[in-house]
């Protein structure tokens, strides 16, 4: 019975995760930002900025994504509900959890989602 370890490593690897995806948006933006200036300054060729502004609006989706499920992940580990699968109630098995510590149901019903 090592439940309480499981956990503890998927607290810290969330957070870890969290972190790491907070800063990489930050610098996103940023990138953005810059981006943008550039756009209203100097446009030398509009088509491949708006190609690169794309490009990272995209990007911010899928990270937006993986933070919510960080975020859930974290909520669920906070009120003890963290390990079980949300469609079907049955615990998570815990390989699953350690590769993929945000993952909120079970293999099964991953693959009939
Ligand atoms: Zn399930």
């Amino acid at each position: 019975m090592n439940t309480l370890s499981t956990i503890e490593v998927a607290r810290e690897t969330l957070l870890r995760k969290r972190d790491s995806l907070l800063k990489r948006r930050a610098g996103l933006h940023s990138d953005q930002e810059e981006l943008m200036e550039h756009h209203e300054t100097d446009v030398p060729d509009v088509a491949a900025d708006v190609t690169s502004a794309r490009l990272l609006d995209r990007l911010d989706d899928v990270e937006r994504t993986e933070l919510e499920r960080v975020t859930r992940a974290l909520e669920r580990l906070d009120v003890g509900l963290y390990g079980r699968c949300i469609v079907c109630k049955k615990q998570i098995p815990q390989e699953r959890l350690r590769a993929l510590p945000e993952a909120d149901r079970c293999a099964s019903c991953t693959n009939s989602h």
